[in-house]
């Protein structure tokens, strides 16, 4: 199968979605352009769930937030706490799956807007071609799926990092921690914990790179 848009989004992730919801939902006097998400379907391709946070300013797009806060903490290696408060931002957290309900609405925006579609499909490759790119991909039955577009946004993990970058490979551990007695303030936020092994959480910093707990 061959589709030609404008656009082809490469990843229906935290840059892709914002992206098709965009120009699902122009503004007023912004050009239209055909869109095409493709979304990898369920399997390796798709990330695993994970917890976000973010800094916004008023309501945000996002109504399912898990938390919120507006005064965080953080602790230094030497275990001085700062305190703060970030108004007129809220420090908001959400849970990926929130990611997943915005895919299946930027699915059904794309589709009402009638200038695109969100198609299940996993790309392999990404070719300049005259004019564009066109982006090689496999549906999850096996077809072949080529979308030539002018412009194409890739957000596929790079295979290894440009020639002189690190990547940024992160690691976390998570857990949940239960109290007999009240021992947490829910108003404000832990950010970072920088303190060495003694006393807990233990936060050894690596030679390269940091940690924090
Ligand atoms: C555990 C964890 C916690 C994090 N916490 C935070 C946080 O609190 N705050 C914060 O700002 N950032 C956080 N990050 C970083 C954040 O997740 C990334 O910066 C962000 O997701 C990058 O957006 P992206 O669209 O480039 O990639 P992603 O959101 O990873 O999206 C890439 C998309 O491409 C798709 N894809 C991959 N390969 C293919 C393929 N071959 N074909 C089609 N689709 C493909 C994936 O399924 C995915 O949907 C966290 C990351 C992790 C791992």
């Amino acid at each position: 199968m061959h589709v030609e848009s404008d656009v082809a989004i490469v990843g229906a992730g935290a840059a892709g979605l914002p992206l098709a919801r965009w120009l699902a939902r122009p503004p007023e006097g912004a050009r239209r352009l055909t869109a095409v998400l493709l979304a990898a379907p369920p399997g390796p391709a798709r990330v695993p769930p994970r917890t976000w946070c973010f800094r916004e300013a008023g309501a945000g797009p996002y109504a399912v937030l898990v938390a919120s806060w507006q005064r965080l903490r953080a602790r230094s290696g030497g275990g001085r706490t700062v305190r703060a408060g970030i108004a007129t931002l809220r420090c908001k957290m959400l849970y990926s799956d929130a990611l997943d309900a915005l895919d299946a609405l930027v699915g059904g925006e794309i589709a009402a807007s009638r200038r695109g579609s969100r198609v299940e499909a996993v790309v392999d490759r990404v070719a300049s071609a005259p004019g564009g790119a066109v982006a090689h991909a496999r549906r999850a039955g096996g077809d072949r799926l080529t979308v030539r577009a002018r412009w194409v946004f890739d957000s596929r993990p790079l295979a290894e990092p440009p020639p002189a970058r690190a990547a940024l490979s992160q690691h976390f551990r998570g857990g949940f921690v239960r109290s007999h007695r009240s021992a947490f303030d829910p108003s404000v936020v832990h950010l970072m914990d920088f303190r060495a092994p003694r006393p807990a959480p233990r936060t050894p910093q690596p030679a390269h790179g940091f940690s924090f707990g």
